[in-house]
Formats: structure tokens, sequence, C-alpha cells
């Protein structure tokens, strides 16, 4: 059981997403971001699984068929796109991502920056994040809605060419001005 070190990798995880959430004034988000990985569902996942490379879920998932730790996780957190797939109201659609409000977007963008800087670590640029989304991409079919994703990517594309502090400075005063 690496209980310890899953514990500092949560709060470190936390920490910096919640920088990022502060900078762009989303104050009680980014006190409450991934609060569910302290609850014994995941948590005690996470300590059977540690890894320090990668998620805990993907050990999970090789070694049982599935993340109960994630499945508990993706279900309690907005932040993530797949707590909103849901089904259409068209039965032609069946399940796919319905649109997510912008202050998710924003703290699953910070996120992304946060778990991209844990997993990278000193080799680690602004533009990874975008390189990451875009090879995954393909694979997202329509479990992300379109407008949701266009957000995404454009913040990404911003993130690589700009900066964080530039971009961080656009969401604040732009996106999420709106
Ligand atoms: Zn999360």
């Amino acid at each position: 059981m690496k209980a310890w070190q899953h514990f500092r990798t949560i709060n470190h995880h936390r920490f910096l997403v919640m920088k990022g959430c502060f900078k762009v004034g989303l104050y009680r988000q980014g006190l409450l971001h991934d609060l569910s990985k302290y609850s014994p569902s995941e948590f005690l996942v996470g300590c059977r699984y540690y890894q320090g490379t990668r998620s805990p879920n993907n050990a999970e998932r090789e070694e049982i068929g599935y993340s109960r730790a994630w499945l508990h996780h993706k279900g309690r957190n907005r932040h993530h796109y797949e707590y909103w797939i849901d089904y259409s109201t068209d039965p032609k659609e069946g399940i796919i991502g319905m649109k997510m409000p912008v202050r998710y977007v924003i703290e699953m963008f910070i996120d992304r920056i946060a778990a991209a800087k844990t997993y990278r670590g000193s080799k680690y640029t602004d533009s990874y994040p975008l390189e990451y989304y875009e090879k995954g991409v393909a694979r997202l079919g329509r479990m992300v809605h379109p407008e949701t994703a266009q957000l995404l990517h454009s913040l990404l594309k911003m993130l690589a060419r700009d900066g964080e502090e530039e971009t961080f400075r656009y969401i604040r005063g732009k996106v999420l001005k709106k």
C-alpha cells in the first residue's frame, strides 16, 4: 500500500489545479476540485495501484477489466466530459456528450495542464497538453459535445502559442466574463 505517496500525489495535483483556478477567478472550484479522491472508494484503489508515472486507474483496469475508482470519480466530478454523457432527447442519436457549462470546461483545461506537469515532470512544455489532446481526439467521437470540444481545443492551442499567463488572462477577462 502506497497510502502516503498517493495522498501526497492527490494534494500536489489539487494544489496545482487550485492555483490555476484562482488565477482565472474560479475560487470555489479550485477549492473543491477532485475532493472525491479522498473517499474510500477512490482512495483505497489509488493506494493499491499507485504508479507514480501514470494514473492508478489504468493499473486497476488492466487487473480487473474496468476501474471502479474511475467510475466513481467521473460520476461525481463535473469537470470531466464523461460526467456529461447522457441520452440525447433525439432517440436516433443514442448516448452522446451534452454541452458542458463553460466554467467546467475551464476546470477541465486546468486539470489537463496539472496532470501533464505531474506526469511529464521536467519534460513538460506548454505545447504538450495540445499534443496529448490531438493524439486522442479522433477516439472521442460523439462523447464530447462539439462546442465543448471546440472551446477546449482553442484554449489548448492558445496555451501552446502564447503560454499559460496569457491564456489564463484571456480566460478570466473574456471567456468567463460572457
Ligand atoms: Zn477529476
